[in-house]
């Protein structure tokens, strides 16, 4: 079974996906992590984020190796990794193999902004996780400051609709839900709700052999 998870920053999708991955027993794949990784290792060679030939030659050298790297999964590597990903040679670079990821005996489990509508268009499952962009920012900072970082909340929200007016408005595979995606908005809903949401949806399309 493949199972598409999409949608904005902070909306959760990460965590549902490692849950429906564990629970489902499917390989999973977080596809943030390897924009994340371009657009880091763009920034530390000194290469122009916004020079597509350049970014295009690190998405294409993009080795696993890369991708370990804590620092990865922080604010700053969202940023660097959303302007890299508006370009179509970075994206067309690890079109093959995130598809390859996903073509396993078992299938999987991918989440991301583009894989119910451009990477697995045929994924079995697709879902759209959401939340407003209040409560993905003040979720957010709640986790930062549970770390013990000094968080503006109204920082935190700027940065939020930032990157969803990038990620969405770019013009190649922006940000949008597949048109059959479920819809899952997480704004009123707990990371356990979210959980039974998704596999209630999941288990209806298996049993439904779609
Ligand atoms: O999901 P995550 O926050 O790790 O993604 C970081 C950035 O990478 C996103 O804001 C987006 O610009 C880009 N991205 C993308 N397509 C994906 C996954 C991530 O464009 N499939």
């Amino acid at each position: 079974m493949t199972i598409a998870i999409d949608g904005p920053a902070a909306a959760g999708k990460g965590t549902l996906a490692k849950k429906v991955s564990a629970h489902y027993g499917l390989p999973y794949l977080d596809t943030g992590l390897l924009y994340r990784a371009i657009g880091r290792r763009a920034f530390d060679k000194g290469v122009d984020l916004d020079d597509p030939q350049a970014a295009g030659e690190i998405a294409r050298t993009l080795k696993p190796t890369h991708l370990d790297d804590g620092s990865l999964r922080g604010r700053e590597a969202g940023e660097l990794a959303s302007r890299v990903a508006v370009h179509p040679s970075v994206r067309a670079a690890l079109t093959d193999f995130q598809r390859a990821f996903a073509a396993g005996p078992e299938g999987a489990v991918l989440d991301g902004r583009d894989i119910g509508t451009v990477i697995l268009p045929d994924a079995q499952v697709k879902i759209f996780v959401t939340a407003s962009p209040e409560v993905r920012a003040r979720r957010r900072t709640d986790e930062l400051s549970a770390k013990g970082r000094a968080v503006d909340y109204e920082r935190i929200l700027a940065e939020v609709r930032e990157r969803d007016a990038r990620d969405a408005g770019r013009s190649t595979a922006p940000l949008k839900p597949a048109p059959d995606a479920h819809l899952l908005d997480t704004s009123e809903l707990d990371i356990e709700a979210a959980f039974r949401a998704a596999c209630e949806w999941i288990d209806r399309h298996r049993l439904d052999g779609a």
